[in-house]
Formats: C-alpha cells, sequence, structure tokens
C-alpha cells in the first residue's frame, strides 16, 4: 500500500473547500459536495461543493456588478501592476504549502514540482509577467487617411466577464494562465477547476484574497463538468471564454460561444511529434522524449512528445535509451521523494490508457516494454500503468492518432526528411514539437515545415513570457505574451474631429 496521504493533509490542515462568491466562501445551495478521491491510495482526501447552476448564476452576476458596477476595470495601471505583483510575492512566500496541495490534489510528486515550468516559480513569474503588461496595454494613433481635420485613436479596452475553465494536470499554472492576464486586463473572472483538482486552486483564490483586489473580480465555482462547467460556459452575460482542456470539451465551448458570439480562447490536446534524425544526439533526444511522457505527470500534458519520429538507422539505439528511462519510473505516493512519477487521475481515465495500450498490439505495434498496470501488490490501490514504450508504430494505428494522456510512447521509423515532415503534420492536432539534429539548415527547414505551435530544437520548454498554444484541433489563441493579454481585451477605434464645434 502506497504511503497513507492523510498526515499531509493533517498538517496542512485541510478541511472541506468552500467556493468563492463574491468575496464570501459558501457552500452550493443545494449543500451538495463532491468527495475528492486521492489517485494514488484511493483515500477520500476532503470535500467541496458541487456548485448548482444557480451558483454559477451568482457567481457570474456578481462578476457583471464587479465589471459593469465596480472600479477594477478602470483601476489605474500602476493599481494592477501591483495587485498582480503582490499576488506573485504570494505565491512565491506559499510555495511549499501550495505544491503539496496540488500532490494532495492530483498526485503530482514533490520532486516533479520542482521542475520550474511546473513549479510555484513559474505560476510566480506568470503573474510577473502579467503585471509587466498591465501598464502597457495601448493603442494606436492612426493617420487621417481622408476628409478634413481629424485624428483617429484606437484604445484598448477589457473584454469584459470571463468564463474560464481548467483541466487537473497542472491546476495552479493553468490558473494563472488565465487569471493573470484578465486581471492584468481589467476583466472580472468566473474559474472553474477541474474536480480532480480543486484544492490547491482554492488556496490560490484566497491568497489573492489577501490583495486589494475588489470582491467579486474573481470568483471561483467548483464541481463537475456538468452542471457547473457546462453553466459556466452557456451562461449569457459571459463575454469570453477561456478554456483548456480536451478537445471534446473544447468543441462545446465553441458551440455555448456560438450562441452569443462569445470571444473563446481554447487550449487543447496534443499528439506531437519529436523528430529524431540519425546526426542528432541519440541517447539524449530518447532519454527526453521518454522522460517527458514517463516522469513527473506520468504523460497526461497536453504538450507531450508522444509519437517519436526517428531515422530508421537510429530506432535501434533510440529504443534501448527510452526502455532503460522506463525502467527508473518509480510509484509511489507524491509525498516521497523518492517518487517520480504520478498515477492516473481516474479510473476512467485508467481504463481509457490500457484499452489503447491493448488496440496498439491488436493493431500491429511492438511492444517494447510495460503494456498493463504497473507492477506490485502496493499500487493496487492508486491508478498506476507501467511505462510503456511501442516500436514499429505506423502513422495511422490508433496509438499513433489518439491523445492516450498516459505513459505510453510510439516510435515510427522514417527514412527521409521529407517522410518526417508529413509524418509529423499528419495529425489533426498542431501543439508542440522538438527537432533533434546537429545540423542548423535541417534545425531551421523542420521548425518551418512543422504546423505546431512550439517547436524546439533539442530540447523543449516552457517559458512564462512566451506565447504557448496550438494550431489546428490543439486550439485557438495563445497564452503568454502579447497575444495573450490583447486576447482579453477589445479594440475601439475613436474617430476625433477637430472642428470649430470642438473646444
Ligand atoms: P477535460 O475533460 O476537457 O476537462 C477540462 C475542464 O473542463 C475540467 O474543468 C472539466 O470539469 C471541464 N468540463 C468538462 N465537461 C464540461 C462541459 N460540458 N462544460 C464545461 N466544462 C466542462 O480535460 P481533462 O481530461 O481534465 O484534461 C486533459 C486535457 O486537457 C487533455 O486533452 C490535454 O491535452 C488538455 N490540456 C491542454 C493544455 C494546453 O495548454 N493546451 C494544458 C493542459 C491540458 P471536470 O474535470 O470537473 O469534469
Ligand atoms: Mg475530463
Amino acid at each position: 500500500m502506497v504511503a497513507s496521504i492523510k498526515p499531509h493533509r493533517d498538517e496542512l490542515g485541510l478541511g472541506d473547500g468552500r467556493m468563492l462568491i463574491d468575496g464570501d466562501w459558501v457552500t452550493a445551495a443545494d449543500e451538495a459536495t463532491w468527495s475528492h478521491v486521492h489517485p494514488a491510495t484511493g483515500e477520500q482526501v476532503a470535500e467541496f461543493p458541487v456548485a448548482t447552476p444557480a451558483d454559477v448564476d451568482r457567481a457570474v452576476k456578481a462578476a457583471r456588478r464587479a465589471f459593469d458596477e465596480g472600479p477594477w476595470p478602470h483601476a489605474r495601471a500602476g493599481e494592477r501592476v501591483r495587485v498582480l505583483r503582490t499576488i506573485a510575492d504570494l505565491v512565491r512566500e506559499h510555495a511549499d504549502e501550495l505544491m503539496k496541495l496540488q500532490a494532495l490534489d492530483n498526485s503530482v510528486p514533490l520532486s516533479f514540482g520542482e521542475i520550474y515550468a511546473m513549479s510555484p516559480g513559474f505560476v510566480a513569474d506568470v503573474f510577473d509577467h502579467h503585471a509587466g503588461w498591465a501598464d502597457k496595454i495601448a493603442g494606436e494613433t492612426l493617420p487621417p487617411y481622408q476628409g478634413g481635420d481629424h485624428m483617429v485613436l484606437t484604445l484598448r479596452e477589457p473584454v469584459g466577464v470571463v468564463g474560464a475553465v481548467i483541466p487537473w494536470n497542472a491546476p495552479l499554472v493553468l490558473f494563472a494562465q488565465k487569471v493573470a492576464p484578465a486581471l492584468a486586463a481589467g476583466c472580472t473572472v468566473v474559474l472553474k477547476p477541474s474536480e480532480y483538482a480543486t484544492f490547491a486552486v482554492l488556496r490560490l483564490a484566497q491568497l489573492i484574497e489577501e490583495t486589494d483586489l475588489p470582491a467579486g473580480v474573481l470568483n471561483v465555482v467548483t464541481g463537475p463538468g456538468d452542471p457547473a462547467g457546462q453553466a459556466l460556459i452557456s451562461h449569457p452575460m459571459v463575454d469570453k471564454l477561456s478554456f483548456t482542456g480536451s478537445r471534446a470539451v473544447g468543441q462545446k465551448v465553441m458551440v455555448a460561444a456560438a450562441a452569443g458570439c462569445k470571444r473563446v480562447s481554447l487550449e487543447l490536446g496534443g499528439k506531437s511529434p519529436s523528430v529524431v534524425f540519425q546526426d542528432a544526439d541519440i541517447g539524449t533526444a530518447a532519454a527526453v522524449t521518454m522522460g517527458t511522457v514517463t516522469l513527473g505527470l506520468s504523460g497526461q500534458v497536453c504538450a507531450a512528445q508522444t509519437r517519436a519520429l526517428v531515422h530508421r538507422d537510429a530506432v535501434e539505439e533510440f529504443l534501448a535509451t527510452a526502455e532503460l528511462i522506463g525502467t527508473m519510473v518509480s510509484y509511489g505516493s507524491p509525498f516521497d521523494p523518492e517518487v517520480t512519477s504520478a498515477p492516473l487521475i481516474n479510473t476512467r481515465q485508467l481504463d481509457r490508457v490500457l484499452g489503447l495500450i491493448a488496440r496498439g498490439q491488436e493493431e500491429g505495434a511492438r511492444l517494447v516494454c510495460g503494456g498493463g498496470r504497473a507492477d506490485g501488490d502496493e499500487l493496487a490501490h492508486g491508478n498506476f500503468v507501467a511505462p510503456t514504450l511501442f516500436a514499429d508504430v505506423s502513422n495511422d494505428m490508433s496509438i499513433a492518432r489518439e491523445e492516450i494522456f498516459g505513459p505510453v510512447l510510439s516510435v515510427i521509423p522514417f527514412d527521409s526528411e521529407q517522410e518526417a515532415v508529413r509524418l509529423a503534420n499528419d495529425t489533426d492536432y498542431g501543439l508542440a514539437a522538438t527537432v533533434w539534429t546537429s545540423d542548423v539548415r535541417r534545425a531551421m527547414r523542420m521548425t518551418k515545415a512543422i504546423k505546431a505551435g512550439t517547436v524546439g530544437v533539442n530540447g523543449y520548454q516552457l517559458e512564462p513570457n512566451s506565447p504557448f498554444g496550438g494550431f489546428r484541433q490543439s486550439g485557438l489563441g495563445r497564452e503568454g505574451g502579447r497575444a495573450a493579454i490583447e486576447s482579453y481585451t477589445e479594440l475601439k477605434t475613436v474617430l476625433l474631429p477637430f472642428t470649430d464645434e470642438m473646444m
């Protein structure tokens, strides 16, 4: 049995959660709650409210009032900078506590939480990055094109009430990627975290309450996608939807947005390639590719490169190293410093991943390692899957087409650069890619040819200030950078005549 998580819960003083609506911490209208089951141990962690559509309505109306009548949309830029910087400071101050709460949510090992892109340091940097934008959201002055003496100005105004929905795999980072630009732009927010990762988000919202942000500007409603999420995305008083999650739910968000012609940003899934040429450092390429698919979140990462396209001459060397990395995965309590990887978030995902692994074998891929639940009676209460490596995969197999969201890497051989490009782009998605090569000209050709939102050369990392998002069915819009902040604004054109009536 994996060591109980309850002593950590008690040490943190985590009790049942409440929702944040209009500055008050409240239960659901009907007092309904959801009990969170820890994915590594199967223990009940604590409860939180299941928002009814009436609760969501109250939260949206609070955000609407805070936007239409409250001071935040008109706050001086300096005031917004100060609030966002204070949030960043609070996140750094409470980093340890936030990481532990996240481990109680989704069992991300504390050892992995220290990796920059998963860390509270990254979360704080996202708030700092957007604090930097808050006083630089500017319009333009355009030359008059025709007519008499006049001026044309553009203004960037906050888009309004934002309905944000995030998944469970990186709740703190994804909260920041939505809330930071929304607040920096002067919007108000209703956010729904995943029912599988609620407690770290509630604590972060509590920290934000310690700042001078007016009540009603940030609201958090908890509970499952249906009804809480559905009520939020279809609420007519929401101006913009900002969603991170699966393609299937992203499509529902677009449908809901269509009803009110709402603004919409989507960060969806991927089936990203790691393209390994024979002139690359094959060992490093294999270690990093297999590592990102099996260590930490066990492949439950949107940008995970789960298709390794490997030059045929390098396949054997690649497989040998990748298999070795698979043996380094160690499962257990996320609080154990020796543990490297997480269980799958719930039994539904466990069944789905095991089903896709079985399909891979049925469709003719060669199983190199893994292929089922992780061994050991002590792991039986958690959703652990053995690191799985498939060779001889062809790009039309299910394991090469579907986002698995588990520790499964598919190795697909290629013979030419042209074939590598074709395979890399032969997917519905387009979120991320890495090109492994020592030839700089090849690297440049490949980065231009691959249809993906972020393409790394000989590595891949997330940066808090760089745009991140997807081509094609991986999403709409970007998080981070100018594009992100502008997506929380409306652009207004002002025509200003210099006529005699004007003083
Ligand atoms: P999901 O099932 O799409 O859920 C995402 C969020 O949507 C959760 O809060 C979920 O609530 C909510 N939801 C479900 N049904 C809804 C509905 N009808 N209306 C409104 N909200 C609804 O995704 P997931 O399984 O949690 O997360 C994994 C997916 O997220 C993967 O596809 C991954 O690639 C993607 N992802 C993308 C990025 C990126 O930046 N591109 C980052 C991380 C993850 P409940 O969970 O409470 O049901
Ligand atoms: Mg889901």
